[in-house]
Protein backbone atom coordinates (compact mmCIF):
# COMPACT_ATOMS: atom_id res chain seq x y z
CA UNK A 1 0.00 0.00 0.00
CA UNK A 2 0.85 3.92 -0.12
CA UNK A 3 1.97 3.69 3.57
CA UNK A 4 4.51 0.96 3.31
CA UNK A 5 7.38 3.10 2.36
CA UNK A 6 10.94 1.60 2.34
CA UNK A 7 14.13 3.52 3.51
CA UNK A 8 16.80 3.15 0.56
CA UNK A 9 19.61 1.83 2.38
CA UNK A 10 22.33 0.82 -0.30
CA UNK A 11 25.31 1.35 2.12
CA UNK A 12 25.70 0.66 6.17
CA UNK A 13 23.81 2.98 8.08
CA UNK A 14 25.90 5.29 9.56
CA UNK A 15 25.12 5.43 13.26
CA UNK A 16 27.43 8.36 14.13
CA UNK A 17 24.32 10.52 12.39
CA UNK A 18 21.72 8.93 14.26
CA UNK A 19 20.15 10.40 17.53
CA UNK A 20 21.65 8.11 20.52
CA UNK A 21 17.77 8.35 21.72
CA UNK A 22 16.76 6.39 19.02
CA UNK A 23 18.99 3.54 19.20
CA UNK A 24 18.00 -0.16 20.39
CA UNK A 25 19.12 -1.18 24.00
CA UNK A 26 20.97 -4.64 24.24
CA UNK A 27 20.81 -6.03 27.96
CA UNK A 28 23.79 -8.10 28.87
CA UNK A 29 22.35 -10.91 30.85
CA UNK A 30 24.04 -13.74 32.42
CA UNK A 31 24.53 -15.55 36.04
CA UNK A 32 27.54 -13.64 38.54
CA UNK A 33 30.63 -13.29 37.52
CA UNK A 34 30.65 -14.67 33.48
CA UNK A 35 32.01 -10.96 32.98
CA UNK A 36 28.82 -8.90 31.96
CA UNK A 37 30.92 -5.67 33.49
CA UNK A 38 34.08 -6.55 31.72
CA UNK A 39 31.78 -6.49 28.39
CA UNK A 40 29.75 -3.35 29.36
CA UNK A 41 33.26 -2.03 29.24
CA UNK A 42 34.69 -2.73 26.48
CA UNK A 43 31.83 -2.16 24.55
CA UNK A 44 31.71 1.47 25.88
CA UNK A 45 35.38 1.57 25.62
CA UNK A 46 35.83 2.04 29.33
CA UNK A 47 38.28 0.59 31.43
CA UNK A 48 37.73 0.45 34.75
CA UNK A 49 39.78 -0.11 37.89
CA UNK A 50 37.30 -2.50 39.90
CA UNK A 51 36.03 -5.71 38.11
CA UNK A 52 35.13 -7.97 40.95
CA UNK A 53 36.48 -10.78 41.51
CA UNK A 54 34.35 -13.46 42.87
CA UNK A 55 30.44 -13.10 43.42
CA UNK A 56 30.83 -12.20 46.72
CA UNK A 57 32.57 -9.26 46.09
CA UNK A 58 29.54 -8.02 44.35
CA UNK A 59 28.45 -4.90 45.68
CA UNK A 60 25.10 -2.81 44.96
CA UNK A 61 26.08 -1.59 41.18
CA UNK A 62 23.65 0.67 39.85
CA UNK A 63 22.81 -0.40 36.61
CA UNK A 64 24.68 1.40 34.17
CA UNK A 65 23.53 2.85 30.74
CA UNK A 66 25.74 3.53 28.28
CA UNK A 67 26.15 4.00 24.28
CA UNK A 68 28.28 0.97 22.96
CA UNK A 69 30.45 0.96 19.96
CA UNK A 70 31.32 -1.75 18.13
CA UNK A 71 32.53 -1.30 14.57
CA UNK A 72 30.48 0.71 12.39
CA UNK A 73 27.23 -0.21 15.00
CA UNK A 74 26.40 2.11 18.03
CA UNK A 75 23.34 0.69 20.26
CA UNK A 76 22.65 1.15 23.93
CA UNK A 77 23.61 -1.02 26.17
CA UNK A 78 22.43 -2.08 29.50
CA UNK A 79 24.82 -3.83 32.23
CA UNK A 80 22.38 -6.09 34.27
CA UNK A 81 25.15 -6.79 37.19
CA UNK A 82 23.72 -4.05 39.36
CA UNK A 83 20.43 -5.56 38.82
CA UNK A 84 21.13 -9.30 39.72
CA UNK A 85 22.86 -8.04 43.66
CA UNK A 86 19.87 -5.82 44.55
CA UNK A 87 18.46 -9.30 46.63
CA UNK A 88 21.55 -10.66 47.82
CA UNK A 89 19.72 -13.93 48.56
CA UNK A 90 17.44 -16.02 46.36
CA UNK A 91 17.65 -17.70 43.34
CA UNK A 92 18.86 -16.33 40.03
CA UNK A 93 15.19 -16.00 39.12
CA UNK A 94 14.09 -14.43 42.07
CA UNK A 95 17.20 -11.94 42.26
CA UNK A 96 16.55 -11.23 38.13
CA UNK A 97 13.10 -10.70 38.80
CA UNK A 98 13.81 -7.45 40.60
CA UNK A 99 15.00 -6.21 37.05
CA UNK A 100 11.96 -4.68 36.48
CA UNK A 101 9.61 -4.70 33.46
CA UNK A 102 10.56 -1.30 33.10
CA UNK A 103 14.39 -1.73 32.19
CA UNK A 104 12.85 -5.05 29.87
CA UNK A 105 10.09 -2.35 28.08
CA UNK A 106 13.08 -0.57 26.78
CA UNK A 107 15.49 -3.31 26.03
CA UNK A 108 15.12 -4.99 22.18
CA UNK A 109 18.53 -7.03 22.30
CA UNK A 110 20.13 -9.43 24.62
CA UNK A 111 23.76 -10.87 25.32
CA UNK A 112 23.13 -13.75 26.99
CA UNK A 113 26.84 -14.21 28.83
CA UNK A 114 28.18 -17.61 29.56
CA UNK A 115 31.52 -18.79 31.28
CA UNK A 116 33.15 -20.96 28.82
CA UNK A 117 35.82 -22.10 31.49
CA UNK A 118 33.44 -23.19 34.46
CA UNK A 119 31.63 -24.83 31.69
CA UNK A 120 27.04 -24.81 31.61
CA UNK A 121 26.40 -24.07 35.34
CA UNK A 122 22.64 -24.84 36.63
CA UNK A 123 22.34 -20.60 37.04
CA UNK A 124 23.13 -20.07 33.36
CA UNK A 125 20.12 -22.40 32.82
CA UNK A 126 18.06 -20.43 35.80
CA UNK A 127 18.79 -17.87 33.49
CA UNK A 128 17.71 -19.10 30.36
CA UNK A 129 14.43 -19.98 32.18
CA UNK A 130 14.17 -16.18 33.11
CA UNK A 131 14.19 -15.26 29.87
CA UNK A 132 12.20 -17.28 28.31
CA UNK A 133 9.45 -16.02 30.98
CA UNK A 134 10.22 -12.44 31.09
CA UNK A 135 11.39 -11.46 27.62
CA UNK A 136 9.55 -13.54 25.38
CA UNK A 137 10.38 -10.83 22.43
CA UNK A 138 14.36 -10.85 22.95
CA UNK A 139 15.62 -13.72 21.11
CA UNK A 140 19.29 -13.69 22.82
CA UNK A 141 22.59 -14.26 21.57
CA UNK A 142 24.57 -16.55 23.26
CA UNK A 143 28.45 -15.52 23.76
CA UNK A 144 30.55 -17.97 25.34
CA UNK A 145 33.00 -15.55 27.90
CA UNK A 146 36.78 -16.40 28.66
CA UNK A 147 37.07 -18.23 25.25
CA UNK A 148 40.75 -16.95 25.22
CA UNK A 149 41.03 -19.69 27.95
CA UNK A 150 40.18 -22.12 25.24
CA UNK A 151 43.09 -21.90 23.35
CA UNK A 152 45.38 -22.92 26.21
CA UNK A 153 44.30 -26.58 25.46
CA UNK A 154 41.45 -26.32 28.42
CA UNK A 155 38.78 -27.43 26.55
CA UNK A 156 37.47 -27.19 22.31
CA UNK A 157 35.23 -24.52 21.31
CA UNK A 158 33.05 -27.21 19.58
CA UNK A 159 32.39 -29.03 22.59
CA UNK A 160 31.73 -25.58 24.50
CA UNK A 161 29.44 -24.77 21.80
CA UNK A 162 27.51 -28.14 21.89
CA UNK A 163 26.87 -27.47 25.66
CA UNK A 164 25.91 -23.93 24.77
CA UNK A 165 23.43 -24.87 22.71
CA UNK A 166 21.51 -26.58 25.57
CA UNK A 167 20.40 -23.35 26.56
CA UNK A 168 18.36 -23.65 23.58
CA UNK A 169 18.84 -20.15 21.85
CA UNK A 170 21.01 -21.05 18.96
CA UNK A 171 24.14 -21.12 17.91
CA UNK A 172 26.47 -19.34 20.40
CA UNK A 173 29.14 -16.83 20.15
CA UNK A 174 32.65 -17.26 21.44
CA UNK A 175 33.83 -13.87 22.88
CA UNK A 176 36.67 -12.51 25.33
CA UNK A 177 35.89 -9.66 27.24
CA UNK A 178 38.83 -9.01 28.55
CA UNK A 179 40.94 -9.94 25.42
CA UNK A 180 38.81 -8.39 22.95
CA UNK A 181 39.15 -12.03 21.20
CA UNK A 182 35.79 -12.26 18.87
CA UNK A 183 34.27 -8.86 18.99
CA UNK A 184 34.00 -9.42 15.49
CA UNK A 185 31.47 -12.03 15.45
CA UNK A 186 29.29 -10.62 18.25
CA UNK A 187 29.47 -7.10 15.83
CA UNK A 188 27.78 -9.53 12.88
CA UNK A 189 25.67 -11.17 14.89
CA UNK A 190 24.16 -7.89 16.34
CA UNK A 191 24.14 -6.38 13.13
CA UNK A 192 21.70 -7.35 11.12
CA UNK A 193 19.41 -7.26 14.16
CA UNK A 194 20.22 -3.28 14.90
CA UNK A 195 20.24 -2.50 11.37
CA UNK A 196 16.37 -4.18 10.70
CA UNK A 197 15.40 -2.52 13.87
CA UNK A 198 16.77 1.07 12.95
CA UNK A 199 15.52 0.96 9.80
CA UNK A 200 11.55 -0.20 11.70
CA UNK A 201 12.44 2.99 13.66
CA UNK A 202 12.95 5.22 11.03
CA UNK A 203 10.05 3.90 8.98
CA UNK A 204 7.37 3.95 11.99
CA UNK A 205 8.41 7.42 12.91
CA UNK A 206 7.24 7.95 9.63
CA UNK A 207 3.94 6.02 9.87
CA UNK A 208 3.41 6.75 13.40
CA UNK A 209 2.57 10.51 12.37
CA UNK A 210 0.07 10.67 9.72
CA UNK A 211 2.45 9.91 6.97
CA UNK A 212 4.80 12.33 7.78
CA UNK A 213 2.56 14.91 6.24
CA UNK A 214 1.39 16.83 9.33
CA UNK A 215 4.25 15.66 11.86
CA UNK A 216 6.99 17.57 13.60
CA UNK A 217 9.72 14.98 13.53
CA UNK A 218 10.43 17.33 17.18
CA UNK A 219 7.71 15.00 18.77
CA UNK A 220 9.49 12.15 17.73
CA UNK A 221 12.94 12.78 18.82
CA UNK A 222 11.51 14.23 21.97
CA UNK A 223 13.63 16.86 21.46
CA UNK A 224 12.97 20.85 21.29
CA UNK A 225 14.50 24.10 21.07
CA UNK A 226 18.03 23.18 21.95
CA UNK A 227 19.09 26.55 20.10
CA UNK A 228 18.56 27.82 24.10
CA UNK A 229 21.09 25.59 25.14
CA UNK A 230 24.32 26.88 26.52
CA UNK A 231 26.38 27.80 22.48
CA UNK A 232 29.89 25.53 23.54
CA UNK A 233 32.18 27.35 21.23
CA UNK A 234 36.34 26.28 20.52
CA UNK A 235 38.56 28.67 19.31
CA UNK A 236 41.33 27.17 18.11
CA UNK A 237 44.12 27.72 16.11
CA UNK A 238 48.38 27.50 15.62
CA UNK A 239 50.15 28.90 18.06
CA UNK A 240 50.60 33.12 17.65
CA UNK A 241 47.56 33.34 15.58
CA UNK A 242 46.29 35.49 18.11
CA UNK A 243 43.62 33.28 19.96
CA UNK A 244 44.08 34.75 23.15
CA UNK A 245 43.76 38.41 22.05
CA UNK A 246 40.93 37.46 20.05
CA UNK A 247 39.44 36.09 23.61
CA UNK A 248 40.06 39.07 25.30
CA UNK A 249 38.60 40.89 23.00
CA UNK A 250 35.61 38.99 23.08
CA UNK A 251 35.54 38.76 26.77
CA UNK A 252 36.13 42.39 27.14
CA UNK A 253 33.46 43.80 28.09
CA UNK A 254 31.23 40.81 28.81
CA UNK A 255 30.77 39.39 32.24
CA UNK A 256 32.77 36.38 33.07
CA UNK A 257 30.59 34.21 35.10
CA UNK A 258 33.21 31.57 35.52
CA UNK A 259 36.77 31.16 35.62
CA UNK A 260 37.59 27.45 35.48
CA UNK A 261 34.47 25.35 36.85
CA UNK A 262 34.80 24.09 39.87
CA UNK A 263 34.42 20.45 39.74
CA UNK A 264 35.61 19.73 36.73
CA UNK A 265 38.08 18.01 35.39
CA UNK A 266 41.37 19.47 34.24
CA UNK A 267 40.75 18.92 30.37
CA UNK A 268 37.17 20.11 31.05
CA UNK A 269 38.21 23.39 32.36
CA UNK A 270 35.68 25.80 30.45
CA UNK A 271 34.91 29.81 31.02
CA UNK A 272 31.63 30.96 30.49
CA UNK A 273 30.18 34.36 29.30
CA UNK A 274 27.44 36.10 28.33
CA UNK A 275 26.59 37.70 25.05
CA UNK A 276 23.31 39.35 23.87
CA UNK A 277 21.65 37.46 27.00
CA UNK A 278 22.89 34.06 25.51
CA UNK A 279 25.48 31.93 27.55
CA UNK A 280 28.25 31.08 26.04
CA UNK A 281 30.93 28.15 27.12
CA UNK A 282 34.25 28.41 25.98
CA UNK A 283 35.73 24.70 25.57
CA UNK A 284 38.63 24.00 26.53
CA UNK A 285 40.37 27.55 26.24
CA UNK A 286 43.27 26.44 28.15
CA UNK A 287 44.33 23.73 26.66
CA UNK A 288 44.13 25.12 23.11
CA UNK A 289 45.72 28.16 24.00
CA UNK A 290 48.22 26.42 25.15
CA UNK A 291 49.01 23.75 22.78
CA UNK A 292 46.90 23.40 19.81
CA UNK A 293 48.42 19.86 19.11
CA UNK A 294 48.24 20.84 15.50
CA UNK A 295 51.83 20.71 15.03
CA UNK A 296 52.01 17.07 16.09
CA UNK A 297 52.17 14.17 14.60
CA UNK A 298 48.26 12.58 13.64
CA UNK A 299 48.81 10.10 16.57
CA UNK A 300 50.29 12.02 19.59
CA UNK A 301 47.90 12.82 22.65
CA UNK A 302 47.61 16.32 22.13
CA UNK A 303 45.64 15.64 18.45
CA UNK A 304 43.53 13.04 20.39
CA UNK A 305 42.49 15.48 23.30
CA UNK A 306 42.38 18.20 20.17
CA UNK A 307 39.58 15.83 18.65
CA UNK A 308 37.93 15.28 21.40
CA UNK A 309 37.30 19.10 22.30
CA UNK A 310 36.32 19.12 18.74
CA UNK A 311 33.31 16.69 19.61
CA UNK A 312 32.30 18.73 22.35
CA UNK A 313 32.24 22.06 20.70
CA UNK A 314 29.03 23.12 18.94
CA UNK A 315 30.84 25.73 17.23
CA UNK A 316 34.41 25.84 16.12
CA UNK A 317 35.89 29.06 15.31
CA UNK A 318 39.38 28.44 13.57
CA UNK A 319 41.63 31.71 13.78
CA UNK A 320 44.71 31.98 10.95
CA UNK A 321 47.08 34.64 10.15
CA UNK A 322 46.55 37.16 7.58
CA UNK A 323 49.96 38.21 8.05
CA UNK A 324 51.28 34.59 7.15
CA UNK A 325 49.10 34.42 3.69
CA UNK A 326 51.83 37.13 2.57
CA UNK A 327 54.75 35.61 3.70
CA UNK A 328 53.88 32.62 2.00
CA UNK A 329 51.72 34.60 -0.69
CA UNK A 330 50.09 31.83 -2.03
CA UNK A 331 47.56 29.54 0.38
CA UNK A 332 46.20 31.27 3.61
CA UNK A 333 45.67 28.18 5.58
CA UNK A 334 48.31 25.00 6.13
CA UNK A 335 48.15 21.64 5.83
CA UNK A 336 47.32 21.52 9.68
CA UNK A 337 44.44 24.20 9.11
CA UNK A 338 43.10 22.54 6.42
CA UNK A 339 43.09 19.27 8.02
CA UNK A 340 41.46 20.63 11.28
CA UNK A 341 38.85 22.63 9.14
CA UNK A 342 37.86 19.24 7.67
CA UNK A 343 37.95 17.65 10.45
CA UNK A 344 35.48 19.82 12.05
CA UNK A 345 33.33 19.78 9.21
CA UNK A 346 33.56 15.84 9.12
CA UNK A 347 32.39 16.05 12.76
CA UNK A 348 29.42 17.82 12.01
CA UNK A 349 30.17 20.89 13.77
CA UNK A 350 29.38 24.50 12.73
CA UNK A 351 32.43 26.26 11.81
CA UNK A 352 33.61 29.89 11.03
CA UNK A 353 36.62 30.99 10.00
CA UNK A 354 37.87 33.56 11.68
CA UNK A 355 41.37 35.57 9.39
CA UNK A 356 43.16 38.43 12.22
CA UNK A 357 45.58 40.69 12.38
CA UNK A 358 44.35 41.93 9.17
CA UNK A 359 45.78 45.52 10.37
CA UNK A 360 49.19 44.60 8.96
CA UNK A 361 47.68 44.61 5.46
CA UNK A 362 46.36 48.21 6.02
CA UNK A 363 49.26 50.02 5.33
CA UNK A 364 49.61 51.93 2.29
CA UNK A 365 52.05 49.24 1.01
CA UNK A 366 49.70 46.69 1.55
CA UNK A 367 46.31 47.85 0.87
CA UNK A 368 45.49 45.76 -2.31
CA UNK A 369 46.68 42.71 -0.35
CA UNK A 370 44.02 43.74 1.99
CA UNK A 371 41.52 43.19 -0.90
CA UNK A 372 43.20 40.30 -2.30
CA UNK A 373 43.23 38.71 1.33
CA UNK A 374 39.23 39.28 1.61
CA UNK A 375 38.90 38.25 -1.67
CA UNK A 376 41.36 35.04 -1.44
CA UNK A 377 40.55 33.26 1.92
CA UNK A 378 36.75 32.38 1.10
CA UNK A 379 37.55 30.84 -2.51
CA UNK A 380 40.46 28.97 -0.68
CA UNK A 381 37.84 27.61 1.56
CA UNK A 382 35.76 26.29 -0.99
CA UNK A 383 38.32 24.68 -2.29
CA UNK A 384 39.57 22.77 0.39
CA UNK A 385 36.00 21.75 1.70
CA UNK A 386 34.08 21.42 -1.41
CA UNK A 387 31.54 19.83 0.35
CA UNK A 388 30.28 23.05 1.97
CA UNK A 389 28.96 25.90 1.00
CA UNK A 390 29.03 29.28 2.66
CA UNK A 391 31.46 28.35 5.70
CA UNK A 392 31.41 32.32 7.04
CA UNK A 393 34.92 34.30 7.25
CA UNK A 394 35.48 36.77 9.41
CA UNK A 395 38.41 39.38 8.89
CA UNK A 396 39.37 40.61 12.47
CA UNK A 397 42.09 42.71 13.93
CA UNK A 398 42.05 41.56 17.77
CA UNK A 399 44.42 43.77 18.45
CA UNK A 400 42.64 46.62 17.53
CA UNK A 401 39.51 45.06 18.48
CA UNK A 402 38.02 44.85 15.62
CA UNK A 403 35.69 42.18 14.56
CA UNK A 404 34.29 41.41 17.81
CA UNK A 405 30.50 41.57 17.12
CA UNK A 406 30.58 39.81 13.25
CA UNK A 407 32.75 37.63 15.38
CA UNK A 408 29.64 36.73 17.76
CA UNK A 409 27.60 37.22 14.83
CA UNK A 410 28.62 34.31 13.12
CA UNK A 411 29.28 32.29 16.03
CA UNK A 412 25.39 32.58 16.76
CA UNK A 413 23.96 32.64 13.64
CA UNK A 414 25.88 29.25 12.42
CA UNK A 415 24.87 27.51 16.09
CA UNK A 416 21.19 28.07 15.21
CA UNK A 417 21.82 26.83 11.80
CA UNK A 418 22.56 23.89 13.40
CA UNK A 419 20.52 23.56 15.69
CA UNK A 420 17.78 24.02 13.44
CA UNK A 421 14.40 21.73 13.28
CA UNK A 422 12.47 21.60 9.94
CA UNK A 423 9.27 19.70 10.51
CA UNK A 424 7.98 17.06 8.15
CA UNK A 425 5.82 18.97 7.00
CA UNK A 426 7.53 22.01 5.63
CA UNK A 427 9.48 19.72 4.00
CA UNK A 428 7.35 17.63 2.32
CA UNK A 429 6.22 20.73 0.90
CA UNK A 430 9.51 21.91 0.03
CA UNK A 431 10.36 18.32 -1.18
CA UNK A 432 7.67 18.44 -3.83
CA UNK A 433 8.57 22.26 -4.90
CA UNK A 434 12.35 21.10 -5.68
CA UNK A 435 11.48 18.05 -7.60
CA UNK A 436 9.03 20.07 -9.96
CA UNK A 437 11.33 22.85 -10.20
CA UNK A 438 14.21 19.77 -11.17
CA UNK A 439 14.25 18.35 -14.65
CA UNK A 440 15.75 15.32 -15.05
CA UNK A 441 17.06 14.42 -18.44
CA UNK A 442 15.46 10.92 -18.66
CA UNK A 443 12.06 10.81 -16.63
CA UNK A 444 12.72 7.36 -16.28
CA UNK A 445 15.33 8.41 -13.92
CA UNK A 446 13.51 10.82 -11.73
CA UNK A 447 13.27 9.30 -8.38
CA UNK A 448 10.35 8.75 -6.12
CA UNK A 449 10.67 9.96 -2.66
CA UNK A 450 7.47 9.62 -0.69
CA UNK A 451 8.48 11.43 2.33
CA UNK A 452 11.66 13.26 3.60
CA UNK A 453 12.39 13.62 7.42
CA UNK A 454 14.80 15.35 9.82
CA UNK A 455 16.02 12.77 11.87
CA UNK A 456 18.11 14.89 13.82
CA UNK A 457 19.32 18.29 14.87
CA UNK A 458 22.70 19.81 15.97
CA UNK A 459 24.10 18.66 12.74
CA UNK A 460 20.22 18.97 10.68
CA UNK A 461 20.46 15.05 9.83
CA UNK A 462 17.97 14.31 7.24
CA UNK A 463 16.34 11.07 5.70
CA UNK A 464 14.78 10.13 2.06
CA UNK A 465 12.19 7.39 2.42
CA UNK A 466 11.41 5.84 -1.15
CA UNK A 467 8.85 3.49 -2.14
CA UNK A 468 9.32 0.36 -4.32
CA UNK A 469 12.82 -0.43 -5.07
CA UNK A 470 14.00 2.88 -6.22
CA UNK A 471 17.27 3.93 -4.51
CA UNK A 472 18.50 7.66 -4.38
CA UNK A 473 21.42 7.97 -7.02
CA UNK A 474 24.66 10.25 -5.69
CA UNK A 475 23.34 12.34 -8.20
CA UNK A 476 20.15 12.70 -6.44
CA UNK A 477 21.89 12.89 -3.15
CA UNK A 478 24.20 15.50 -4.22
CA UNK A 479 21.17 17.40 -5.75
CA UNK A 480 18.77 16.80 -2.55
CA UNK A 481 21.43 17.98 -0.22
CA UNK A 482 22.46 20.96 -2.36
CA UNK A 483 18.78 22.30 -2.42
CA UNK A 484 18.26 22.00 0.82
CA UNK A 485 21.27 23.74 2.14
CA UNK A 486 20.62 26.80 -0.30
CA UNK A 487 16.31 26.71 0.30
CA UNK A 488 17.35 26.75 3.93
CA UNK A 489 20.26 28.09 4.19
CA UNK A 490 21.97 25.76 5.84
CA UNK A 491 24.98 26.65 4.94
CA UNK A 492 28.12 26.44 7.53
CA UNK A 493 26.41 24.22 9.91
CA UNK A 494 25.91 21.59 7.56
CA UNK A 495 27.55 18.01 7.64
CA UNK A 496 28.13 16.51 4.76
CA UNK A 497 26.13 14.07 2.28
CA UNK A 498 27.43 11.02 3.69
CA UNK A 499 25.87 7.35 2.39
CA UNK A 500 23.05 6.79 0.75
CA UNK A 501 20.62 7.31 3.40
CA UNK A 502 21.35 10.47 5.09
CA UNK A 503 22.02 13.69 3.55
P1 LIG B 1 29.92 -10.01 36.10
O1 LIG B 1 29.65 -10.40 37.49
O2 LIG B 1 29.17 -10.88 35.15
O3 LIG B 1 29.72 -8.55 35.82
O4 LIG B 1 31.45 -10.34 35.83
P2 LIG B 1 32.71 -9.38 35.83
O5 LIG B 1 32.75 -8.56 34.63
O6 LIG B 1 32.78 -8.71 37.15
O7 LIG B 1 33.88 -10.45 35.68
C1 LIG B 1 34.04 -11.51 36.61
C2 LIG B 1 35.46 -12.05 36.54
O8 LIG B 1 35.73 -12.63 35.28
C3 LIG B 1 36.51 -10.97 36.71
O9 LIG B 1 37.56 -11.48 37.52
C4 LIG B 1 37.01 -10.73 35.30
O10 LIG B 1 38.35 -10.31 35.31
C5 LIG B 1 36.86 -12.09 34.68
N1 LIG B 1 36.66 -12.01 33.24
C6 LIG B 1 35.76 -11.26 32.57
N2 LIG B 1 35.87 -11.46 31.23
C7 LIG B 1 36.87 -12.36 31.05
C8 LIG B 1 37.47 -12.97 29.91
O11 LIG B 1 37.12 -12.74 28.75
N3 LIG B 1 38.48 -13.86 30.14
C9 LIG B 1 38.88 -14.15 31.41
N4 LIG B 1 39.88 -15.05 31.52
N5 LIG B 1 38.35 -13.59 32.51
C10 LIG B 1 37.36 -12.71 32.34
P1 LIG C 1 47.83 32.75 20.36
O1 LIG C 1 49.09 32.00 20.55
O2 LIG C 1 47.08 32.26 19.17
O3 LIG C 1 46.97 32.83 21.58
O4 LIG C 1 48.25 34.25 19.97
P2 LIG C 1 48.31 35.56 20.87
O5 LIG C 1 46.95 36.08 21.13
O6 LIG C 1 49.17 35.28 22.03
O7 LIG C 1 49.00 36.55 19.86
C1 LIG C 1 50.29 36.34 19.34
C2 LIG C 1 50.89 37.66 18.94
O8 LIG C 1 50.14 38.23 17.86
C3 LIG C 1 50.87 38.67 20.06
O9 LIG C 1 52.08 39.40 20.00
C4 LIG C 1 49.69 39.57 19.72
O10 LIG C 1 49.85 40.88 20.19
C5 LIG C 1 49.71 39.53 18.20
N1 LIG C 1 48.37 39.75 17.64
C6 LIG C 1 47.22 39.14 18.00
N2 LIG C 1 46.20 39.63 17.28
C7 LIG C 1 46.71 40.56 16.45
C8 LIG C 1 46.14 41.41 15.44
O11 LIG C 1 44.94 41.44 15.17
N3 LIG C 1 47.00 42.24 14.80
C9 LIG C 1 48.34 42.28 15.07
N4 LIG C 1 49.09 43.12 14.40
N5 LIG C 1 48.88 41.48 16.00
C10 LIG C 1 48.09 40.63 16.68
Amino acid sequence: TDKKVKVVHEKPIDFTKIDTNLLPTVIIVGRPNVGKSALYNRLIRRREALVYNTPADHVTRDIREGIAKLGDLRFRVLDSAGLETEAASGSILQRTTSMTANVLARTQFAVFLIDVRAGLHPLDMEVGKWLRKHAQGINPIIAMNKSESLCDGVGSIADAADEARMLGFGDPIAISAETGLGMTALHDALQPLIEDYMLQVLNNNCDQNNGCATSNVDDVAGEVDESKLPLQLAIIGRPNVGKSTLLNTLLQEERVLVGPEVGLTRDSVRTQFEYQGRTIYLVDTAGWLQRTGLEKGPSSLSVMQSRKNLMRAHVVALVLDAEEKIAKSRRSMTHAEVVIARRAVEEGRGLVIIVNKMDLLKGKRNSMLFDKVMEAVPLEIQTVIPQVTGIPVVFTSALEGKGRIAVMRQVIDTYEKWCLRLSTARLNRWLRKVMSRHSWKDQAAQPTIKYFTQVKARPPTFVAFTSGKTQLSDTDIRFLTKSLKEDFDLGGSQSESCNGLFL
